[in-house]
């Protein structure tokens, strides 16, 4: 619980602090690439040379302005919006961008449960959430690999409690994402949550993908579980509350709503 404590007050400060930068900083960069666009556009082919002088300015502020997205998805500039998911279709969804996103060499697996509970979450914040994990998956099999989406109905009560160490009994729909790459040390995987964490290069990694998955499913009532082995692979788990639909007690008269478990 401390840990918990620990780690959502350092969410906070950060965040409050990346979030009012991002917003001024992105706001700058359009004032760069608007410029640089016409100029592009003015110049045509006239000068080769030219042209791609400008092409890496303008690739350059675009990766500055993917970060100040990250940053500010971070800070929770953009409030959550949930809705009741279906995770079997999010994730079939997502099929275009795993490829986009994973190379060839990565064999992606989906596992995708029957009759599988409804969520409720935002779905754009989770189809976010899947990609940050699927990116890392991939990052940590640079020689190629297999990472696995699984979909599951997951009931936590005192039978299996101690299989889902820290996550309160109840009735989730489990999402896990598991890589069989290099795996972290217990250092790494006791970091890996911090906002700004990285392992990677400077320009390849900015420390935020899972501080960004902690965030997500703090909001969304749900819990993350992290496991790691050096030259094993990573699993990470995702227990989203299951929607329930409130059964209205005078049968025909009231429409059932929708309400989440207490
Ligand atoms: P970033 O990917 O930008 O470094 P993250 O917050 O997503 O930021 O991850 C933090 C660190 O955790 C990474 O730099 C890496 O060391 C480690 N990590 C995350 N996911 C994995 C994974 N699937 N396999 C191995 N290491 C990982």
């Amino acid at each position: 619980v401390e840990d918990a404590l620990r780690q959502s007050q350092k969410m906070e400060a950060v965040g409050q602090l990346t979030g009012g930068i991002a917003h001024d900083f992105n706001n700058m960069l359009a004032s760069v690439i608007g410029p640089l666009d016409l100029l592009s556009l003015r110049l045509g082919e006239s000068d080769p040379l030219v042209s791609r002088y400008i092409d890496m300015a303008i690739d350059g502020a675009n990766r500055a302005a993917q970060l100040t997205q990250r940053l500010l998805a971070f800070s929770r500039q953009q409030p959550l919006q949930p809705v009741p998911v279906d995770a079997n279709r999010l994730v079939s969804g997502m099929s275009d961008l795993f490829v986009h996103s994973l190379g060839g060499t990565i064999r992606l697996e989906t596992l995708l449960a029957a009759d599988l509970w409804l969520a409720f979450a935002d779905a754009n914040q989770l189809e976010n959430v899947i990609l940050n994990l699927a990116v890392n998956a991939r990052d940590a099999m640079p020689g190629g690999g297999r990472l696995a989406v699984e979909t599951s109905n997951c009931t936590i009560d005192a039978g299996n409690a101690e299989q889902h160490p820290g996550v309160p009994r109840g009735e989730y729909i489990l999402i896990t994402v598991a890589d069989n790459g290099c795996g972290m040390s217990p250092e790494v995987v006791a970091k890996a949550f911090d906002p700004f964490f990285t392992t990677k290069q400077v320009g390849q990694g900015t420390g935020l993908g899972l501080s960004q998955v902690y965030g997500f499913v703090k909001q969304s009532a749900g819990h993350v579980k992290l496991c790691s082995e050096i030259g094993r692979g990573t699993t990470v788990k995702l227990y989203l509350p299951r929607l329930v639909a409130e059964v209205a007690p005078v049968a025909p008269a009231a429409p059932a709503g929708l309400r989440m478990p207490a």
